[in-house]
């Protein structure tokens, strides 16, 4: 058996080889990113109780080792695992999953962080409610809460952000003292919403053990339809209008690039062409309504009454084949090639002006890189994703210099530089760039608070002052 040290050897002994896995147990899928660089963990804590997750930060504090907290390991920057020296541990909380708590009658639910969205979407759909979140893969509530997901519904519905009404806690002080933020009050102005302070801190804070959130009623029905826009104009004039309508609610606003659907569709054999029988258009609309009765009537007359020239062609396909091959970009993109991905927002009305310089930019200075860009344009929100050829990985400096161009003009059309995936390793150095100097000062005091032995988060996170104000 491989040499682990003393203390880990310790924390082993106290809370059992199954809840202590060292590198001889085989640690792979707790070191490898969903995207990106992978790491080298010196251990893996897996506790099933909020009472472990205490005994594994206390004893973090005392010993000065530094954690992770992973949820399911689907976030796309390099932040759920560690880092490529040995020295930091992984705190899993995979098996963090007993004690929901689900009230129909108050439409909130109490959601232990470890369980993942399908397992909770199947315990309140009896109840005729949703999270109403949709992303694709299948993340942990603490995950989402940490990294403030997002979504394609998020236009209906809000991000994690406005869905959470509390959380509890572990914090990283000596006690590992829990802090029950619960609530879950959808009214409460007795002070500050510290909550929200652990939703998008990447795990930064504390570890969160449970999220309290608001359900939605979950639709009686949805319809779909692939819509090509007549114009860049045009997909901001059919989003006002789909939204305005007012004979069902636009809960899906997609834009997705022909290069992201020939590439979906090459892989993916189980994937249907919805343009079959024509060319496929440079840009396709996954338009989606929700509401009851006839939706997919709704969805015919909306994209009917549409303004003149917003639309050069739509077709209504069944949900489950829209989504299906929506969701299969993504996986199918890392099976293509070498992904430089990016998940930039603008303002809704910049974001097609956005998409058009970035794109010739990209063009020109890196021909052979394919443009696969698709996303969630109803929010303003983009994955300028770049494929490079298996054979022609980009190096480092180019990656680099793909970003900060790419970053740069997101920030010249008033946007950011992380829309929905949050802050890790593979964007953290444009952090300092992009935030402000008193936001920058707030945020290193926040975490020097709540973290004062610096041992929480990903090495990389650029939040405390001797990073964030270079
Ligand atoms: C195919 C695919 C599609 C995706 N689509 C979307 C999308 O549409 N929208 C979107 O927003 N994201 C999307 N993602 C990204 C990812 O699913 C989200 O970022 C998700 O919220 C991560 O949850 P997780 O449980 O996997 O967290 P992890 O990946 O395990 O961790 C992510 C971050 O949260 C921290 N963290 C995790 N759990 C806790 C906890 N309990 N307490 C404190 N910190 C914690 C980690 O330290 C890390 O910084 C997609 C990913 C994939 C692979």
């Amino acid at each position: 058996m491989a040499e682990v040290s003393a203390p880990i050897a310790e924390l082993r002994q106290r809370l059992g080889a199954s809840t202590v896995l060292v590198p001889d147990d085989g640690l792979e899928r707790y070191e490898r990113a969903a995207r990106g660089a992978s790491g080298v963990a010196a251990f893996v804590a897996r506790p099933s109780t909020v009472d472990d997750v205490r005994a594994v930060v206390r004893w973090a504090f005392a010993e000065g080792i530094r954690l992770i907290a992973q949820g399911a390991n689907t976030g796309l920057v390099g932040g759920s695992v560690p880092d490529a020296t040995g020295r930091v541990g992984v705190l899993s909380l995979e098996r963090l999953v007993g004690g929901l708590v689900v009230d129909p009658i108050d439409r909130t639910a109490i959601v232990p962080a470890g369980m993942t969205l399908s397992a909770l979407e199947a315990a309140v759909a009896p109840h005729g409610l949703t999270l109403a979140i949709d992303i694709g893969a299948d993340p942990s509530i603490g995950g989402m809460a940490a990294t403030n997901a997002g979504g394609s519904r998020m236009v209906a519905y809000g991000d994690v952000r406005r869905r959470v009404l509390g959380v509890e806690v572990v914090l990283a002080d000596a006690d590992a003292t829990v802090v029950d933020l619960l609530g879950p009050l959808r009214k409460d102005n007795t002070g500050l919403a510290l909550h929200q302070l652990f939703v998008g801190s990447d795990g930064s804070l504390g570890v969160i053990t449970r999220v309290a959130v608001e359900l939605a009623v979950r639709p009686e029905a949805t319809a779909t339809a692939w819509v090509v826009p007549g114009s860049d104009l045009g997909v901001l004039e059919l989003l006002a209008h789909a939204e305005h309508d007012g004979r069902a609610v636009l809960s899906a606003f997609e834009l997705c690039s022909r290069e992201a659907i020939d590439i979906a569709l090459a892989v993916d054999a189980d994937q249907a062409d919805p343009f079959a029988g024509g060319d496929r258009p440079e840009v396709a609309l996954l338009v989606e309504l929700s509401g009851a009765g006839d939706v997919e009537g709704a969805l015919v007359e909306m994209l009917a009454s549409a303004p003149d020239g917003a639309i050069a062609d739509a077709r209504v396909v069944p949900p489950a084949r829209s989504w299906g091959l929506r969701h299969a970009i993504s996986p199918a993109m890392a099976v293509a090639g070498w992904v430089v991905g990016m998940d930039v927002s603008t303002p809704r009305s910049q974001l097609l002006a956005f998409r058009r310089e970035a794109r010739a930019l990209v063009s020109e200075r890196w021909p052979d890189a394919t443009i696969a860009d698709f996303g969630h344009a109803g929010d303003g929100g983009l994955h300028f994703n770049l494929v490079f050829p298996r054979e022609r990985p980009p190096d480092a400096h180019e990656v680099e210099a793909i970003r900060g161009a790419v970053y740069r003009l997101a920030r010249e059309h008033r946007g950011s530089f992380s829309a929905e995936h949050g802050i890790g390793p593979t964007n953290a150095e444009w952090w300092p760039d992009h935030v402000g100097a008193g936001a920058r000062r707030l945020t290193a005091a926040i975490v020097e608070l709540f973290d004062p032995a610096a041992i929480l988060g990903h090495p990389a996170l650029p939040y405390r002052s001797s990073r964030s104000h270079p």
